[in-house]
């Protein structure tokens, strides 16, 4: 066994660390959003795609065994575990054991290999996968390739080929045959270059598997990604890993944002969520964490009982070796407040929205009963009780992959919070920049208000207003292109 290496130093750039939170985020909305149309019919482009209530009884916005069988490796790596470490393979299956005992679903493979270990250790388990695959011949679902995206946020700095190894490893946990090992390489690889390049670039990670099987996936890779290809074209046999992969791969290269990609991966039909959830692991990486829609990331919830801001956590700790930022984000209970930007005030277009700064979460009024942070916060720092919905913006020019996207998401949020008969506070660190911009693009987006007297009358609100350029110029694009709209 090699001595795990110290290795607090990783230094990742806000994007790339939002982008490790998007492979894991991402996946889990996939397997949500896929999870009621699970074994139905390829979708047609019309149909929009909802979270709803699972084939297997799964709640709305609740993640199937895709996601609950990464959770153990995520977690792992946000201990700071080490993956070629064997203790900690021994830790992941004692706890997908733990996870099948009271699962609504578990594959057939998996649980075949689970339910019949003579002990609970890695070993076991890979020698019962290999014995799985000589009795029955096969062993190749997409069961290993569901759950392999956190694997690569343990190696954003390190070698690729120990990447390749213990994607293969992990693999083998319960998947025996080469396909598993050659895909989880593959998809592993390509979300790493992805997470570090914001690109796509899957052709070159093939020369990742033994070298008499690489033409083999050179075919299989370019039929996915041949122009107009869609995962309704892989849809026979999408349960098989080689079949998945390339539904998975067709849905993101063919697809114009991180929805489009999960709404395509969807409208393929058949195993619905396990290609979602490959291909969001994917597309994450591409696009972001602060791609997916609030909307998404409020209902989505799962084993072992955590949602989306605890998912961002994980992975955010998970690519950085389990250690937190000089701050202690995102581990540290709570966050550095600013004493003398203390505040909150009412909205001036909406008197259940109140405005402010991170210190006034210690103080909150009784009424409010959602948060809406635009900076970090203090994992109990939003009281208990209180919805807690968080926002990636960060405070600095081009900063953001989804700056517009993320801003927009953030005034609509609110007004969904309202409709829904919440009291809501909106908050950054000091309520100067983030709070004065979605204050503003609220009011003008959901109040009707004139964006010049939106930006005046939020200023007389708060005492710091000091929106920075790049976010008043993003608003006031937001507002333009609302009118347009409304124009037409
Ligand atoms: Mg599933």
């Amino acid at each position: 066994m090699r001595t795990p290496q110290t290795r607090s130093s990783i230094h990742l750039s806000t994007q790339q660390l939002d982008r490790a939170v998007g492979v894991v985020l991402a996946s889990a909305a996939g397997d949500a959003l896929g999870s009621q149309y699970e074994f139905g019919p390829p979708l047609d482009d019309a149909v929009t795609p909802e979270f709803g209530v699972g084939v297997f009884g799964h709640e709305m916005g609740e993640w199937t065994d895709d996601t609950s069988m990464a959770m153990p490796i995520l977690q792992a790596l946000a201990d700071g575990r080490e993956l070629d470490d064997d203790a900690t393979l021994d830790v992941i299956v004692t706890r997908w054991q733990e996870w099948a005992l009271n699962a609504k679903d578990v594959g057939s493979q998996t649980r075949g290999v689970l339910s019949d270990l003579s002990e609970t250790t890695a070993q076991a388990a890979t020698s019962r996968a290999e014995s799985f695959h000589r009795t029955t011949g096969r062993s190749a679902g997409n069961g290993s390739l569901m759950r392999t995206g956190p694997v690569a946020l343990g190696y954003l700095d390190r070698a690729e080929e120990d990447l390749a190894n213990a994607a293969g490893r992990i693999a083998q946990l319960t998947h025996w045959e080469d396909d598993n090992v050659d895909a989880c390489v593959i998809w592993c690889l390509t979300i790493r270059h992805a997470v570090l390049t914001g690109t796509l670039d899957v052709r070159a990670q093939i020369g990742w598997v033994p070298i008499d099987r690489r033409a083999r996936w050179q075919d299989v890779i370019t039929e996915a990604l041949a122009p107009g290809m869609h995962p309704r074209d892989f849809r026979q046999g999408n349960g098989w890993v080689v079949r998945a992969l390339q539904a998975a791969l067709s849905a993101v290269a063919g697809a114009t944002s991180l929805r489009d990609a999960l709404e395509r991966a969807v409208r393929g039909g058949q195993d619905t969520d396990t290609v979602a959830s490959i291909a969001g692991s994917l597309a994450g990486a591409m696009y972001g964490g602060s791609a997916v829609p609030l909307d998404w990331k409020r209902k989505l919830h799962g084993w072992p009982g955590v949602d989306a801001n605890d998912l961002t956590r994980l992975a955010c700790l998970a690519a950085r070796h389990g250690q937190p930022d000089s701050e202690g984000w995102p581990s540290a209970g709570l966050m550095p407040v600013y004493t003398r930007s203390d505040y909150l005030f009412r909205h001036p277009h909406d008197a259940g929205v109140w405005v402010g700064s991170l210190a006034a979460l210690a103080r909150l009024p009784r009424e409010v009963d959602a948060v809406v942070s635009l900076c970090r916060v203090g994992t109990e720092q939003v009281p208990h009780g209180v919805e807690s919905v968080q926002v990636w913006l960060v405070d600095q020019p081009h900063r953001n992959d989804n700056l517009d996207a993320v801003l927009t998401d953030a005034a609509d949020v609110i007004a969904d919070l309202r409709a829904a008969g919440h009291t809501v506070f909106v908050h950054c660190a000091e309520g100067r920049s983030r709070t004065s911009a979605v204050a503003a693009l609220y009011g003008a987006r959901h109040h009707d208000v004139p964006l010049t007297q939106a930006w005046q009358d939020v200023q007389a609100t708060l005492p710091r207003f000091a929106p920075q350029t790049f976010l008043r110029e993003a608003v006031e694009r937001m507002v333009t292109a609302d009118n347009d709209d409304r124009a037409e």
